[in-house]
């Protein structure tokens, strides 16, 4: 699960870690009214900034420095409302709906501070780069020696030691040591206690007066520890997720949406792997990934068929089940209903094998609806990849 910027900052507020001062708005009203009041504090500058759940924004126009009040307005009303693009978006970009104008900061430098579930190792990797303020993605591929690491022990959790080499090789002052420790393990029990995934504070800055800020600030949080976490989960904005997505969710389906044009619907996320890659191999592409789990019913399936369908991207249904704890005559029973309920006009493409397999089959072919069946999973991704270009 994503947040915006400004509930990430509120959470390190409450870890002790330094961020400025700023207040989120939802109207030119609001925005104007938090401008001013960081004015009349005896701010130089404020801060309006795009809050969206992608990075990227300061290139793609989404922040903006303001030196007076008029000039606040200005940028509240260009940003509120746009449609903002940035490298993660899609070139369609994202509608902003709320801002973060906030107090504006002095930079002397800009770092990089990012902490993510590092599965290779089964730790929390602890990453330190002088090179902020661009983006990590690029830095670790064309220079990764510029990324410095501490793997964390869990039982014992981030050592201040670890937080000190880091803080060292950020070249960071002799009189910033001891306060960059402290911000370090301040985000590391803010990670830990969230559940979170990602935590990636980019750029972490020095001002010119010596002090340590988180200026940006990205957290993702683990969905499966979200039952443990009703605060956080309030934090969720729908209107962010694509409404596909969120509406697949309400059906315990896992979706996620692509950008090809082959819908699949398979059971384990396992086989819905192999599933996409064998559509790429046969030279088509997956439209999502959906995987319906073990027990599906009819309703499921329904509702699976539904969201598929919902896609106007979708040229052709390809449904590949290993049935063992689904058995493949109920996954066909279900099929056959929701495809007759929901009026399924599109090439419907099986590959089944498992459980009273010959019961599906026979399901399928006496159903009276055309359904194409693969014997094996090449020779279904192979008709599928046809039927989505129309061949047959
Ligand atoms: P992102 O582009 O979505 O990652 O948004 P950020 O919050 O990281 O802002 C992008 C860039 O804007 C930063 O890297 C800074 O260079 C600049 N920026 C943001 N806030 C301030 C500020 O208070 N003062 C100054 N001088 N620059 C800022
Ligand atoms: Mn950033």
């Amino acid at each position: 699960m994503k947040i915006h910027e400004y509930q990430a900052k509120e959470i390190l507020r409450k870890y002790g870690v330094a961020v400025p001062n700023g207040e989120m708005a939802t109207t030119i009203e609001e925005a104007d009214a938090a401008a001013k009041q960081l004015f009349s504090a005896g701010n130089a500058v404020v801060v309006v900034k795009a809050q969206i759940h992608a990075g990227g924004r300061g290139k793609g126009g989404g922040v903006k420095l303001a030196r007076s009040l008029e000039e606040a307005a200005v940028y509240s009303k260009s940003i509120l409302g746009m449609q903002l693009v940035t490298h993660q978006t899609g070139p369609a970009g994202q509608k902003v709906q709320r801002l973060l104008v906030e107090a504006g900061s002095a930079i002397a430098r800009e770092l990089y501070l990012g902490l993510v579930l590092d599965r290779a190792s089964s730790k929390v990797v602890f990453m330190a780069s002088q090179a902020g303020g661009m983006e990590i993605e690029e830095v670790a591929h064309e220079n990764p020696d510029a990324i410095f690491k501490e793997y964390v022990n869990p039982a014992i959790g981030l050592q201040p030691y670890q937080a000190r080499a880091l803080a060292f090789k950020l070249g960071l002052e002799p009189a910033q040591i001891g306060e960059a420790v402290r911000f370090m393990l301040g985000l590391y029990k803010a990670f830990i206690e969230t559940d979170s995934t990602l935590m990636e504070i980019n750029p972490f800055i020095t001002t010119k007066d010596g002090k340590l800020l988180a200026l940006d600030c990205k957290i993702n949080f683990d969905d499966n520890a979200m039952f443990r976490h009703k605060d956080l989960k309030e934090l969720r904005d729908l209107s962010e997720e694509d409404p596909l997505e969120v509406e697949a969710s309400k059906y315990a389906l896992n979706y996620i949406k692509l950008d090809g044009n082959i819908a699949c619907m398979v059971n384990g996320a396992g086989l819905a792997m192999a599933t996409m890659d064998i559509i790429q191999y046969a030279g088509g592409s997956a439209a999502n990934f959906l995987d319906v789990g073990g027990g599906a019913n009819q309703e499921q399936i329904e509702n699976a068929f539904g969201i598929l369908l919902s896609d106007p991207n979708v040229k052709a249904i390809f449904i590949n089940i290993f049935g063992g704890i689904l058995r493949v005559d109920v996954l066909a029973t279900a099929v056959v209903a929701a495809a007759k309920k929901l009026n399924v006009q599109l090439p419907i493409i099986l590959r089944l094998e498992g459980t009273n397999v010959e019961e599906g089959r026979k399901i399928l072919a006496e159903s009276g609806l055309k359904f194409e069946v693969g014997a094996t999973m090449k020779e279904a991704a192979d008709l599928a990849v046809a039927a989505a270009k129309g061949v047959n």
